[in-house]
């Protein structure tokens, strides 16, 4: 395996950023995004990791862009355990000069830091409301500290509404719970807040195991909307 070369390397207060070529995007602006996202997620989720998080931005082939959350857990006792977190971001060499690519990077960056709230593995095949909330709050949070354009949430709309009417599962799956959210926020946007602080809660008691179990926050929160989602099927 080769060992991969950073040409740049910043770090801030919660994170370590590392880049594998130059980017439209400096290290110190990534940083500052990530930063400013931290800070909006402990507000209102509660306490972040208590860890530096590493983030690599790596270079891919062209159609392999993609991101990912690399926990790794070291268990000393019950109560005890350390936590090391790696975001690894791939885009293809000369990635991110347009607005839309530029938004996507962003929320890619974004979206592995919210893992870090509400977790990823879950039992029950819930991972695709899991990965759905955190697509849907990453944009929110875009959108609300002002480093996507606002019409961001628009486009994703026809977006979802496109997919979850014409393409396969898990595409479809992801954008009809996206759509549920949007639905949620518009009707009382504590409660989806409410929702994803239980998410944050089951990941974070159940740490030492690999799954979380989210089945009766899904119970509590979504009953109704999953309800009317099969009775329209
Ligand atoms: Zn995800």
């Amino acid at each position: 395996m080769s060992t991969i070369e950073y040409v740049r390397v910043a770090s801030s207060e919660h994170f370590i950023y590392s880049a594998e070529t130059d980017r439209p995007w400096k290290p110190e602006t990534i940083l500052e995004l990530l930063e400013q996202a931290y800070q909006e997620f402990e507000k209102r989720m509660g306490a972040g990791l208590d860890t530096v998080i590493e983030v690599e931005d790596r270079i891919c082939e062209s159609n392999n862009l993609g991101a990912r959350a690399e926990l790794n857990k070291q268990v000393h006792s019950a109560q005890e355990y350390t936590i090391a977190v790696k975001f690894i971001c791939e885009f293809p060499q000369n990635y991110g000069h347009a607005v839309q690519e530029r938004d996507l990077a962003y929320h890619f960056f974004v979206h592995e830091l919210f893992h870090c709230w509400i977790g990823g593995r879950t039992s029950n095949d819930h991972e695709q409301i899991v990965e759905a909330i955190t697509q849907y709050i990453t944009d929110r949070t875009l959108v609300h500290l002002g480093w996507s354009t606002t019409d961001l949430l628009i486009r994703e709309r026809v977006n979802w509404r496109r997919i979850a009417n014409t393409t396969t599962a898990p595409h479809t799956t992801i954008a009809k719970y996206k759509l549920l959210f949007d639905q949620m926020h518009t009707d009382d946007p504590e409660k989806l807040l409410a929702f994803c602080r239980d998410l944050a809660i089951c990941f974070r008691q159940q740490r030492s195991r690999k799954e979380t179990d989210i089945s009766f926050v899904l119970q509590r929160y979504l009953e109704t909307g999953l309800e009317k989602e099969q009775k329209c099927q």
